[in-house]
């Protein structure tokens, strides 16, 4: 028999995808590809790809999940096929979803009975549930406005210059205006009286962060709330964005008041996918009451005869999250998160006396707050913050560095992320290894002398 030359090269049930044509050209990046490919070769070329990408697990730049028990990778993968939104189809992994509400909404004690549902939603995200709490806030403001023939075009959020992204889009998309108090130099949260002072009768909210993004610091929204209280003509309420403390003090920091608790907490947005403990893709918005929550955003969906809300601002998305969510909740219960956050702030203050004892180092982060780590060099004029974070990219370490927003801008900071799937041990290597790289850095010319060298050999030719 002879086999034609074509079938020989691309049967790849015969000969290894490495023997095939199919490694002798690269993968299309323009347009789509004329022809199939044998599965094979088309798992090796994409999977031989991502491995330029980085080690997930050594990102210590990111606050998302990484490392999820084989057991609930299982669930999540079996029901990568199911669509949230056909609730009626999928009345279990609804219910699931309410059930994450209830026990969330417990968690930050809502004022609600033993067994009585809670007003919540599930979304892709802290910034999903934010864009919705934004939504809401700006609603009732202009419900009760326009009741009182008031103008209603003017709508502003009084929050920190320290606001992650996600608020600046929401300002923009959705035509609110961010009243911003100022950092300055050493604090780095919203200052509570600068913030009260700020609000005026178009105050739709003030958002207060548990755990800023940029030092994992937790601003003090029982201060605010007690401000905000003696001040109110408005009765301006506030919205705590807890996309990564709202799965930490609940279990650490019990006695911190933050949370529903305070009588002007009217909503809380968590990142499941943060401390919640789940892969990307999940965030929760939490509500007071229903009164907190204006019936005309909310769409009703009737099934199996009870009647499902929804308010979210995409249709489709996977169901895996959610699963994932519930799965955690159920293993961990509260004693076991509680014991995952201990063991990451334990871990996390023994990186800080680490990079405190090289005598090298500005800790800008707070014992009390997101285990993280925050540090600038005290003396950065041989050598930056960027450089560090470079040069540890050469140990496998991702860690980055970035100048705090307008008003500290002058000050850059190295960021570590302490996650639950971080050891003592990576911890320990983790110093040992800043140590190596402040030596390395010491033995080579400073970026400005290394200018000065270019420009001479620049002169020279
Ligand atoms: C991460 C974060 C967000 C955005 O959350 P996603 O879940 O990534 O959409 C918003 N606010 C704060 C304080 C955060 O840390």
């Amino acid at each position: 028999m002879v086999l034609s030359k074509t079938s020989s090269e691309s049967d790849i049930s015969v000969h290894s995808t490495f023997a095939s044509r199919y490694v002798r050209s690269s993968l299309p990046r323009f347009k789509l590809p004329e022809n199939s490919s044998p599965k094979e070769a088309t798992y090796q070329n994409i999977n031989d790809e991502l491995m330029l990408d980085g080690n997930p697990r050594l990102n210590l730049a990111s606050f998302v999940t990484t490392w999820m028990e084989p057991e609930c990778d299982k669930l999540m993968t079996d029901s990568m096929n199911k669509n949230y939104v056909d609730m009626e189809e999928y009345p279990v992994t609804t219910d699931f979803q309410n059930r994450c509400v209830n026990m969330i909404a417990h968690l930050f004690n809502a004022p609600l009975g033993e067994t009585e549902t809670a007003v919540g939603v599930g979304t892709v995200g802290s910034s999903e549930a934010i864009m919705l709490a934004g939504l809401a806030f700006k609603r009732k403001w202009q419900n009760k406005r326009r009741a009182e023939g008031k103008p209603v075009d003017k709508p502003n959020i009084v929050t920190g210059a320290n606001v992650q992204v996600c608020w600046k889009k929401f300002a923009r998309y959705f035509e609110v205006q961010l009243k911003e108090v100022k950092l300055t130099d050493g604090y780095y949260v919203m200052d509570p009286v600068k913030a009260v002072e700020m609000v005026d009768e178009n105050t739709i909210c003030v958002a207060a962060i548990l755990g800023s993004t940029l030092n994992g610091e937790f601003e003090d929204v029982k201060l605010i709330n007690d401000l905000l209280v003696e001040k109110n003509k408005w009765d301006t309420a506030i919205h705590v964005d807890a996309a990564s403390g709202g799965f930490i003090a609940p279990f650490i920091y019990p006695e911190i008041e933050w949370d529903f608790r305070l009588p002007l907490v009217k909503s809380i947005n968590v990142s499941g996918h943060k401390y919640g403990l789940v892969y990307a893709g999940i965030g929760w918005n939490i509500w007071r009451s229903k009164e907190d929550l204006p019936d005309e955003l909310i769409f009703h969906i009737n099934y199996l005869g009870a009647d499902q809300p929804t308010f979210t601002l995409n249709f489709s998305k996977g169901s895996s999250q959610v699963i994932g969510q519930y799965y955690q909740f159920i293993r961990h219960g509260f004693e076991g998160y509680r014991n995952i956050m201990m063991n990451c702030r334990d871990n996390a203050m023994v990186l800080k006396e680490g990079l405190e004892m090289t005598g090298k180092f500005n800790i800008v982060s707070k014992d009390i707050g997101v285990p993280l780590v925050a540090f600038s060099l005290k003396d950065n004029s041989r050598h930056d913050e960027f450089e560090v974070s470079e040069m540890l990219r050469r140990f496998n370490w991702i860690v980055p560095a970035y100048t705090m927003p307008k008003d500290a801008e002058h000050v850059t900071v190295l960021r570590i992320v302490v996650r639950d799937d971080f050891t003592r041990t990576l911890a320990e290597r983790l110093v040992d290894d800043i140590k190596t790289v402040l030596k390395l850095l010491d033995n080579l010319p400073s970026k400005f002398q290394e200018l000065s060298l270019e420009s001479k050999r620049n002169r020279e030719e």
